[in-house]
């Protein structure tokens, strides 16, 4: 049977971490104590950018992850044979460990809506899957029936309203999702499928993903960018959402801060008309 015209037209959300371009040329820490530039509108005079006071989230009615359970897939073989992989899984562990109980997810506060109150998350834990493992590049379909796949043979914890799924992929393999690529168009996404929420994380190999960090910082930073959009808008364009700037993290891409020992990105603010 055919399918049956729809007359909704649905605008491609962003749901990316871009990548950082141009080249960095300012450290964690002066970014974070960085003043915006006052005067300048020329994103290209190498001086630092914040966003406009004008961005501004607003509330789509669809779900909120408003207690994230997450849990993590390190997808691909060379994750359980490498050395150096086990300190990076290590660390990316105790990030998801902390900031889901941290006061990050306190700043989400002001994105409750009614019943649905913003407040600290879990950690389910993470595993290393080599079966099906991307050889070269995977697409965003081969990851949703992977995913579904592991859910179903009961190796991932069970798909419930909370849930969202972060699979980092292993060095050298390319993500592509409608046409873009890692390390061409973006350091990672978040994405749906129904009720299904995941993240995808690509191993940065590329200056535009690493952003002058090492590995563990970049790939902190562009999750908890993820994360606090799959939070806040986990069906992409459906929760809070800005037609102008995208989601919460995409307002201040690329603007760090340290949240105890973790490189993590700033968050748009609606209150205080900033990032924070
Ligand atoms: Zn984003």
């Amino acid at each position: 049977m055919a399918k049956p015209k729809t007359w909704t037209a649905h605008r491609d959300a962003v749901r990316i971490v871009p990548l950082h371009y141009p080249k960095p040329g300012y450290s964690i820490d002066q970014l974070a104590t960085a003043q915006s530039v006052a005067g300048s509108n020329d994103p290209y005079d190498g001086k630092l950018h914040f966003a406009t006071a004008n961005a501004h989230l607003s509330y789509r009615g669809g779900p909120l992850l408003t207690r994230p359970q997450v849990q993590v897939v390190y997808w691909g073989g060379t994750w359980q044979s490498s050395a150096s992989a086990q300190s990076l899984m290590h660390g990316l562990d105790q990030f998801f460990r902390d900031i889901l109980v941290s006061p990050l997810m306190d700043q989400l506060a002001e994105y409750s809506v009614g019943a649905k109150r913003m407040g600290h998350g879990k950690f389910i834990g993470s595993l290393v899957r080599s079966d099906h493992a991307p050889q070269g590049s995977v697409t965003d379909s081969a990851v949703r029936s992977q995913l579904q796949r592991w859910i179903k043979a009961a190796a991932l914890a069970k798909t419930g309203a909370q849930t969202l799924y972060f699979i980092f992929l292993e060095p050298g393999i390319i993500s592509i999702m409608g046409g873009s690529r890692s390390c061409q168009n973006y350091c990672g996404y978040h994405n749906a499928a129904g009720r299904m929420y995941y993240a995808l994380m690509p191993y940065p190999s590329c200056a535009g993903c690493l952003g002058g960090m090492s590995v563990l910082d970049a790939l902190t930073a562009t999750s908890s960018h993820e994360l606090c959009e799959a939070i806040t808008d986990p069906v992409p364009g459906t929760g809070w959402y800005d037609d102008n700037n995208g989601e919460i993290g995409d307002i201040c891409a690329w603007q760090f801060r340290k949240l105890g020992a973790h490189t993590v990105q700033l968050e748009w603010s609606n209150a205080q008309r900033r990032c924070v």
